[in-house]
């Protein structure tokens, strides 16, 4: 039975093959790969334009910008993400945000001193941390202005500061 029928067939082809050819684009195999296509070019441009959302959405923050990048990412359709991509802004908001957040601890640590022990805020006139009583600086002898590690001299009154009893008194 089956083989009668692929025997038929064949013959059908034999018969006219060029007409076959011809029918082939009318046919609904044709239909049918001109709907895929179509169906594949779709899905190709909905991604294309979810890309671009994606996308757009890390670097903008402005909702009227992104909603603009969104109506580029689907029209022109394919033509619209590349314009996209050429004037997208060059960074990610996290990444910017994060370069903001380590500028700010940068500026803390220069601005404000911290305890060695226990990192608490402490004032550069300070002699001793309040939290932890440890002993941060040497005072002047004679004028009790609090000194600097470095300093030969006191810079208030002119004292010389004395560097074994310097040692002596840490
Ligand atoms: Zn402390
Ligand atoms: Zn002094």
């Amino acid at each position: 039975m089956t083989a009668r029928l692929l025997l038929l067939q064949t013959n059908n082809e034999d018969d006219d093959a060029f007409g076959s050819v011809n029918d082939f684009f009318d046919s609904e195999v044709w239909a049918l790969f001109k709907n895929i296509s179509l169906f594949f070019v779709a899905i190709f441009w909905l991604a294309s334009a979810y890309w671009v959302y994606k996308d757009a959405k890390r670097r903008i923050e402005d909702p009227w910008l992104l909603a603009m990048a969104v109506a580029l990412g689907l029209f022109p359709p394919f033509i619209g993400p590349l314009i996209y991509m050429l004037f997208r802004p060059p960074e990610y908001l996290e990444d910017v945000r994060e370069r903001e957040l380590e500028i700010k601890a940068i500026e803390e640590s220069l601005g404000e001193e911290r305890c060695p022990v226990c990192r608490a805020d402490i004032e550069p006139s300070f002699l001793a941390c309040p939290v932890c009583t440890t002993k941060l600086k040497q005072a002047c002898r004679r004028c009790k202005a609090p000194l600097e590690p470095l300093w030969q001299i006191c810079p208030y009154c002119e004292t010389p500061v004395d560097a074994p009893r310097a040692v002596e008194s840490f």
